[in-house]
């Protein structure tokens, strides 16, 4: 029989907390994928629609590691989120096309033992956002309620605000919401974006089209992450969308004031007149976009925490980075696995103690991606030559890190016994 003592014990590790969490893009709905097996999660979305803009995003070892495990036995799937897996990476000289720098994916991907996929956003975004709100999935479904723009969180009862005068209760807030974030400047003071002189020019345009024209072909001759390297400006280009379009993101120095969205668009010309001197094919390929928009580009400086009572800030909200490593989705990433492992078994009562382990796991870790990033990024210069340092300086650090191993040990150090099962799956038991 049964004790009721027993009872209690059971009863309290299999308690499920109701987990808020303000945002829904992909640190949100990576988060809400995860969590939903052990706690009802509802997400806040300020948008009614709810979708990403046509850009991609390259989601390199350290993330695909974990779609691979704890995400894909959530219920993700890349083959749904249409990803195209890197081959080769290219550094080429912007005026000449000379090789700066080429290496085969497989010399990474072989030894961290992964894949490095390329997503355009709606796609990983649509099949994160599909996964995590499935029927079928595990646990219980999260509820997302679109137009639910949050005013501020009251740590003091976990209480969060909608513009509207709605409120939202829960025994983990967590902070989703971007750049701007209004829940992390409500609880830590007003979080400022810095401007990095820079912006990015994006644009998509079908890979069949740039195959058929001599002069174009060759960036799509293998799935490669090209760089076109210049003095001071950057054009990074892939595929994505299970190779329907190529995906072009054209970095240069830039002091104007200028709106922080994809969304603000601006003529094909412009794109191509600040990249007017580079070699021929690129004025070229710039030329066969049909839609443009630009981005500011903006980061903040490093939090010293990213925790407070019951609510944690996660994605760009709490590590808002430059693109120059292409590390920031795959950060969010991080996040939401940490916070899964941490919050396995919780108890509204000990909600508090195991965010300062996330606290612990991230906060060094992100500081230090952003400061790489930072080292990075193009820099303003009157040079014609190119002062060449790899992009891919500070590899290692990111992409042998195995952040299911890590929290699972940080937990067991802090009095949580715990273990992971298979590393395959992430699957976690509780010992
Ligand atoms: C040019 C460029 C290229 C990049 N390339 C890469 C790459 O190759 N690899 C990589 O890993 N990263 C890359 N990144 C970074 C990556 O895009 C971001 O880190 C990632 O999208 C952040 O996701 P997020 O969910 O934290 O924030 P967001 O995508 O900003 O989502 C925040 C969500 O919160 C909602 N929201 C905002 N305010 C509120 C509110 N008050 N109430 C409720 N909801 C709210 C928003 O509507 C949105 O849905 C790149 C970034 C840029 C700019």
């Amino acid at each position: 029989m049964v004790s009721t003592l027993n009872l209690c014990v059971q009863k309290k590790m299999n308690a499920r907390l109701r987990i808020i969490i303000c945002g829904g893009g992909i640190a949100g709905f990576a988060t809400a994928l995860l969590l939903r097996e052990d706690h009802d999660v509802t997400v806040l979305e300020k948008s009614t629609m709810n979708q990403e803009l046509g850009a991609a995003i390259t989601l390199s070892m350290n993330a695909s590691r974990l779609l691979r495990s704890s995400l894909a036995r959530a219920g993700f799937d890349p083959v749904k989120a249409r990803y195209v897996e890197a081959e080769k990476f290219q550094e080429l000289h912007w005026k000449d096309l000379s090789v700066l720098l080429e290496w085969e994916m497989e010399m990474v991907t072989k030894k961290y033992n992964e894949p490095w996929w390329y997503f355009s956003r709606q796609d990983i975004h649509g099949e994160l956002k599909r996964a995590a709100l499935s029927v079928d999935g595990l646990g219980t479904t999260p509820h997302l309620e679109l137009g639910a723009d949050v005013d501020r969180v009251e740590v003091e009862g976990n209480i969060v605000h909608l513009k509207d005068g709605r409120t939202f209760t829960g025994d983990v807030i967590i902070g989703a919401d971007g750049i701007h974030t209004t829940t992390g400047s409500s609880v830590f003071g007003q979080l400022k974006p810095v401007s990095s002189g820079l912006s990015a020019y994006r644009c998509m345009i079908p890979s069949a089209r740039m195959r058929q024209n001599p002069d174009t072909a060759m960036l799509v001759d293998s799935a490669k992450v090209l760089m076109l390297i210049g003095p001071d400006r950057r054009i990074v280009a892939y595929p994505c969308s299970s190779w329907e379009f190529m995906n072009f993101v054209c970095i240069f120095p830039d002091d104007t004031e200028r709106r922080q969205q994809w969304r603000t668009k601006v003529t094909v010309e412009e794109m191509v007149e600040q990249f007017r001197d580079f070699h021929p094919s690129v004025v070229k390929f710039l030329g066969m976009a049909t839609d443009t928009g630009v981005w500011s580009l903006r980061d903040r400086d490093p939090l010293s925490t990213l925790v407070k009572g019951s609510f944690a800030l996660i994605g760009d909200a709490a590590h808002a980075m430059g693109p120059h490593q292409g590390q920031g989705a795959c950060q969010a990433i991080e996040d939401a696995e940490a916070l899964r492992i941490v919050l396995k078994g919780a108890t509204p009562e000990d909600v508090e103690r195991r965010l300062i382990i996330f606290n612990e796991l991230r906060v060094e870790r992100v500081k230090t991606v952003i400061e790489y990033t930072r080292e990075m990024a193009p820099k303003k210069t009157s040079e014609t030559h190119v002062n060449h340092k790899t992009t891919q300086t500070y590899s290692d650090y990111y992409w042998r890190y195995k952040m299911t191993q890590e929290a699972v040990e940080a937990m067991n150090k802090h009095g949580f016994a715990m273990a992971l099962i298979d590393p395959a799956t992430g699957e976690i038991s509780i010992t």
